[in-house]
């Protein structure tokens, strides 16, 4: 019979869901909002109700083994979402409960979509058959993931891995938590979008930037003007390298992985994010650690990848249950 985890991410505007095999291969998907549902029953029902309507289309006999789930704040422990500023749930969630009511006897498993992308990483992706690496995710912010001797590193609260919110300046840029200089304030999208602002501010030459404004300036229009030449965009990316390479130097001196793997929309600026991070890395990096770490991009980075890591969360638990 065939074998299925239900993988789903939770993202603030829409959700997506998909069955996926132990080798990684996506059988089905599905999408729905998750703005449309402010009471998180009903948002539940309809998903269930889309998975069912999912696994119709799979004509095969087959044993849904479990249901992986990637949200933002979400507590592995206790199964919760907890006052996620981008969800229409507010307060703290009892997620994991709800839901497993649809799915009497099956493992529901939920973590954010950091460590949902290291656990996918392991299992389907680039970090086969490693045991320590750390998976940095560049998107609107900087989320990571942390894996240490072959397990994820989850911590006492599940918030281990807080990488974006290690302060790099203390009297840096102010960061959405409160506080100053947070490494994702430079290392994001949303960091190198004000990098490119203090460039201009700092520079007279022309340039195409000066005539966006910065709510409508984004993160891939500065990759595509440094993959055309850009001078600016490219001393943006030099600049967020640095910030990111100096901070995974200390990163590395603290869990010593094999590899760091770059992950989201920023990575496919390809050398000019991979070439100045390694550069810097190298350069803080404590001797002992030096011109051993590799740096590399995400093996599942692609449109499933969400649905890959979440998904992953339950092959990885039938795995060491196997083992
Ligand atoms: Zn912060």
């Amino acid at each position: 019979m065939k074998r299925f985890a239900i993988g789903i991410d939770i993202g603030g505007t829409n959700t997506a869901y998909g069955l996926v095999d132990d080798t990684g291969h996506v059988y089905g998907e599905g999408v729905m909002s998750t703005r449309q549902y402010p009471d998180v029953d009903r948002y539940l029902e309809e998903l269930y109700i889309g998975i069912q309507q999912l696994l119709k289309t799979v004509d095969c006999r087959c044993d849904i083994v479990g249901v992986g789930i990637g949200a933002p704040n979400a507590n592995y422990f206790r199964g919760t979402i907890e006052n996620a500023p981008n969800l229409p749930w507010k307060g703290i969630v009892p997620f994991v409960e709800k839901f497993r009511r649809f799915f009497p006897g099956k493992p529901v498993l939920m973590t954010n979509d950091a460590k949902a992308a290291a656990i996918g990483e392991m299992t389907f992706g680039a970090a086969r058959g490693m045991k320590n690496f750390i998976v940095i995710t560049l998107g609107t912010g900087l989320g990571s993931g942390f894996v240490v001797d072959g397990h994820l590193m989850l911590g006492h609260d599940s918030l281990a891995g807080e990488l974006g919110h290690v302060i790099v300046n203390r009297t840096g840029r102010v960061c959405g938590c409160g506080r100053k200089g947070c490494l994702e304030t430079y290392a994001s999208a949303t960091g190198i979008k004000r990098t490119v602002f203090k460039l201009l501010a700092d520079h007279t030459e022309d340039s195409e930037f000066r005539r966006i404004t910065y709510n409508d300036l984004t993160a891939e229009m500065i990759t595509k003007a440094a993959l055309n030449g850009d001078p600016l965009a490219a001393e943006a990316y030099e600049y967020t390298g640095m910030m990111l390479g100096q901070a995974l130097a200390d990163a590395v001196a603290v869990t010593s992985p094999e590899a760091i793997f770059l992950f989201g929309g920023l990575a496919k600026a390809g050398k000019y994010i991979f070439e100045p991070t390694k550069k810097y890395m190298e350069m803080h990096l404590l001797s002992n650690f030096r011109n051993k770490v590799k740096l590399l991009p995400s093996g599942i980075e692609g449109m499933n990848a969400a649905i890959l890591g979440a998904s992953a969360l339950i092959w990885q638990q039938q795995a060491e249950r196997e083992a």
